[in-house]
């Protein structure tokens, strides 16, 4: 969809740090990162949100979504995992693009939902990189 800053990013017309990419998902970390580890999953297909986004889409998600929190509580050992996901920008939602977000927390961390910050460029892909490195080794 024209004028879609992740639709841009699947047509590699934007760049992102990138984790993960199959068939119809790809999941990069977030760029304006609330903590350490943030990512997103998307479905590479243009759906707003929620309520417009195909159930099959939704499901391969999902799992993928399930498998990185498990991937991120191996790597960075958070005492949680937030995943969350918003819809219409009345819910805060800014990016108009159906997304989970996955955000390792640590005991004490401000519990904000947007980063206000760029995240730092080096520690990004390398972070990527270590979870792109430990998915590819996980089984469930
Ligand atoms: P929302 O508010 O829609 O749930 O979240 C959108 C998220 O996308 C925000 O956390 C924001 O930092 C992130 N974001 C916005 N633009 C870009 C971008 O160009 N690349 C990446 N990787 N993340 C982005
Ligand atoms: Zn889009």
């Amino acid at each position: 969809m024209k004028g879609c800053i992740f639709c841009q990013i699947v047509a590699g017309e934007a760049p992102c740090d990138l984790v993960h990419e199959d068939e119809g998902t790809m999941t990069f970390m977030d760029l304006f990162p609330v903590g350490k580890g943030h990512l997103l999953v998307i479905p590479k297909a243009h759906s707003e949100n929620l309520f417009e986004i195909p159930e099959a889409e939704l499901e391969q998600v999902v799992r993928h979504t399930r498998r990185l929190a498990l991937v991120l509580r191996q790597v960075f050992s958070p005492d949680g995992i937030a995943v969350h996901q918003l819809n219409g920008a009345a819910a805060g939602q800014t990016v108009f693009h159906y997304h989970m977000h996955l955000i390792p927390r640590w005991d004490g961390d401000p519990r904000a939902m947007h980063g206000r910050v760029r995240g730092d460029a080096a520690e990004m892909a390398e972070n990527a990189r270590l979870i792109s490195a430990a998915l590819a080794e996980f089984s469930d």
